[in-house]
């Protein structure tokens, strides 16, 4: 038995010893407090020393390979698409890019290798928690899936200029992706923590404060502390989090104007120039049969975003005025927002990737076009103020929670 405290909804519960593919769930909020998996550590072990290693070839490697009429050739890298916007649009964007699309999936695995290796082989290293802390915290900075869908969105949107073919890079990138969801599967969260430091056997008799990242129960630190276990804040204070919070998404609501009304793309060519805005590359790949993508690109590009502000407002607004109907159904939009905020990032990556690849000035040329930036800035900012957000400042002041 092990006491948890839900760092959803801040219930404290006991949790058995769960047999294996058994998941657990918050008694009151339904979150997934824990998942047995079947397999060792050494599975996403396995998968983490991959990642870290094949990055480095699915970046530097070529990534797709066009030709127009067998007359002119041109082949893109991952990372030359990073110095491609940098000279095209601005730098903001060039390294959001080159972070979630290598940089941090790199470090992540790294951690991760640090960490299970640690707990795998017996040798110590200092502040475990933290390093698994961290690890945790890029997942959702870490785009390698939404990378590939941009990819393959690119490639049916270069396939319409040129004749496109897929390079040695891009399935490195591909099998890194993969093994980035299987090492994600495989692991079980709660056994990593509980090998770190285990958690109380017993319900704490005096008064108590919780993590919010590994959910110990902690009875000898105040509120506000470093957790002993991860060196996350226990109990946050709301007053720090819900200001930025709500700032960035003030902030994305006028970037909106630009980021749809703008161009992301730039298609110049023989006919003339023509300029694709967010609903326009819809069109074009509707127009030419690709009628699936461009369905992911309306959903990607416009209903998530669009939700994700509007949730995130009613959720913000929640807190500042508590109710305590609906405190179960908000803390799971807010889980499911969480999941869906990073896939519109597929749009501006789109132009990264398409940039580079039809790139024959005056034949054929497509540049990120001036729409690009404000489009990364919504979706970065909205990312941003769902790690910020915490459903337990909802719990709390509608006075569910100490
Ligand atoms: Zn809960
Ligand atoms: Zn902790």
């Amino acid at each position: 038995m092990s006491m948890i405290v839900c760092a959803d909804c801040g219930s404290m519960q006991a949790l058995p010893e769960l047999p294996d593919h058994a998941t657990a769930e918050c008694h009151r909020c339904d979150r997934l407090i824990a998942r047995r998996t079947a397999v060792s550590i050494e599975v996403s072990l396995v998968c983490a020393i991959a990642v870290m290693i094949l990055i480095w070839p699915a970046v530097f490697l070529p990534l797709m390979q066009s030709t127009i009429r067998n007359l002119v050739f041109q082949q893109s890298r991952l990372v030359s698409s990073v110095a491609v916007i940098y000279g095209e649009v601005w730098f903001p964007f060039a390294f959001g890019f080159l972070f979630f699309a290598l940089l941090f999936p790199f470090l992540r695995a790294t951690l991760q290798t640090l960490v299970l290796g640690s707990l795998r082989f017996g040798t110590p290293i200092p502040h475990l928690g933290r390093l698994f802390r961290y690890s945790e915290e890029l997942r959702i900075w870490s785009l390698t899936d939404v990378v590939v869908i941009a990819g393959l969105v690119a490639y049916y949107r270069a396939g319409i200029s040129a004749e496109v073919e897929l390079g040695i890079g891009a399935w490195f990138y591909i099998a890194v992706a993969c093994l980035v969801v299987l090492g994600d599967r495989a692991l079980d969260r709660r056994t990593v923590w509980s090998e770190i430091l285990p958690d109380r056997a017993v319900p704490p008799m005096q008064h108590f404060t919780s993590c919010d990242v590994c959910e110990l129960v902690v009875t000898e630190r105040a509120a506000g502390d470093a957790c002993p276990r991860c060196g996350g804040t226990l109990d946050r204070s709301i007053r720090k989090r819900w200001a930025p919070a709500m700032a960035a998404v003030a902030a994305a609501v006028p970037l909106c104007i630009p980021a749809y009304a703008a161009a992301i793309m730039v298609n110049e060519n023989l006919a003339g120039v023509l300029e694709h805005t967010v609903l326009g590359t819809v069109q074009l790949l509707a127009d030419r049969g690709y009628w699936q993508i461009g369905v992911i690109v309306l959903v990607a590009g416009v209903a998530i975003p669009l939700s994700v502000l509007t949730g995130m407002t009613w959720l913000l607004l929640r807190v500042r005025f508590p109710h305590r109907e609906g405190l179960v159904r908000r803390t799971r939009t807010y889980r499911l927002l969480r999941r869906l905020v990073r896939w519109p990032m597929i749009l501006p990556f789109v132009a990264a990737i398409a940039a580079p690849i039809i790139n024959y000035r005056g034949i054929d040329d497509i540049v990120a076009g001036p729409g690009a930036t404000p489009l990364f800035a919504v979706i970065a900012l909205m990312m941003l103020a769902v790690r910020l957000f915490e459903p337990k400042f909802m719990w709390r002041t509608a006075g569910e929670v100490r």
